[in-house]
């Protein structure tokens, strides 16, 4: 791993396009980059010495041009529920977190797309730091590569990792250009090997982009909903106001329709006691999904300090499942894990450094926050 600034192209993050066109270049042929790639991220090997089915005069002409340069581990964290997360050094003293949520039958692992973020979500922890910059598609597929490391299995034989989503810190789809090349990473069969529908973006609803990732691959989509009218949509997922519920909506039909796409949207929907976890709410938001093909993931709220808002009770997470059960909605209620280290959903917070402060209500759109807490109690 050479160091930081050095004026080498760095191999790293590079999907298989961008890889065989660096080889094309040095009179090299396709299969040598697929090699390589699959060197970096099948293998987890940083190192051209490593290579040892690749020429001595090719690894030395390599070693001239290119480097294979990634962020640093910072630190580890391991639950008592078996969750793991790590934290990643990045320049100006920023760090991400990345966590793996082991379960019977998969792994799936939580990555993060931007230092912070500008959602402005209220009741997200990663809201309340602001946005600092976007992830590079190196630093995303870094969390992945050292979550393989550590974890012991590779992506050839030992699948540990069988699942990989964006719902870490950040909003992929604001990080579009970085996140696509991710994604074409670790669906590829020499970068990562993931089947196309065990990487899920999750967002927040950034409609354009949606559809724009609809025609630019093929990825399983979670939207985070959290609310079934415009009303309290604009007060708990500020986006709203841009892109109100029907918009969404309409985005969620494009999206999973033509015969290429039978596959479900997971709709995720935070249980915040007396705001969005009413009969009423579990009703409309029945409504919303009929006919539509969905999943609702109910998330019991993760407090983080400063929080506005209290977890729902068990029994009204159990209700509101149950009316949504009744109307042919398929619903899941998603296990907290890993809060004794802070890495349930919405608790990553990383380190945000050089806060550009662009969260959405620095950027023109009005937020009532505070509101939401007493609105419905
Ligand atoms: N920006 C993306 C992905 C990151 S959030 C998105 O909005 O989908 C991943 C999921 O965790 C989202 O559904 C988010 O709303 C949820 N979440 C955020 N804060 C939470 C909290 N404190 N408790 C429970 N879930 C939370």
């Amino acid at each position: 791993m050479a160091a930081a600034g050095s004026k080498k192209v760095n191999l790293f993050g590079l999907n298989r396009v961008q890889m065989r066109a660096l080889f094309a270049d040095m009179g090299e042929a396709a299969y040598r980059a697929d090699q390589i790639m699959g060197w970096i991220y099948r293998r987890g090997v940083d190192d051209f010495e490593a290579m040892t089915n690749v020429s001595k005069d090719l690894r030395q002409r390599m070693q001239a041009r290119f480097d294979i340069f990634h962020p640093e581990l910072l630190a580890e964290q391991i639950s008592t529920d078996g969750t793991r997360k790590w934290v990643l050094k990045l320049d100006g003293g920023n760090a991400i977190e990345t966590v793996f949520i082991p379960e019977a039958n998969r792994g799936t692992l939580c990555i993060s797309s931007q230092v912070g973020c500008a959602m402005d979500c209220s009741f997200c922890s990663t809201a309340q730091q602001g946005f600092s910059r976007n992830l590079t598609a190196a630093e995303i597929v870094a969390q992945v590569w050292f979550a393989a490391k550590t974890l012991g299995g590779d992506f050839q034989n030992e699948r540990v990792i069988s699942n990989v989503v964006f719902m870490g810190m950040g909003e992929p789809l604001a990080n579009y250009a970085q996140t696509l090349v991710a994604i074409s990473i670790l669906q590829d069969d020499f970068g990562f090997g993931l089947s196309k529908r065990r990487v899920t973006v999750s967002t927040s609803g950034l409609v354009p982009f949606m559809d724009r990732l609809r025609s630019d691959c093929d990825t399983a989509l979670a939207v985070s909903l959290h609310a079934p009218n415009d009303e309290l949509r604009n007060k708990l997922v500020p986006i709203n106001r841009k892109y109100p519920i029907a918009e969404l909506m309409d985005a969620c039909r494009r999206y999973t329709s033509g015969k290429d796409r039978k596959m479900h949207i997971v709709y995720e929907y935070v249980m915040l006691d007396g705001v969005n976890d009413h009969p009423d709410h579990a009703r409309q938001l029945a409504k919303l999904l009929a006919g539509m093909p969905a999943k609702v993931n109910l998330i019991p709220f993760n407090p983080f300090p400063e929080a506005q808002y209290k977890r729902s009770k068990a029994d009204a997470i159990a209700r509101f499942a149950e009316i949504l059960k009744q109307k042919d909605i398929l619903v899941t209620t998603r296990r907290t894990r890993g809060d004794d280290i802070d890495a349930a959903c919405g608790q990553l917070v990383g380190r945000v450094q050089n806060k550009q402060k662009q969260r959405l209500r620095d950027l023109g759109v009005k937020v009532e926050i505070g509101s939401a807490a007493s609105n419905g109690r």
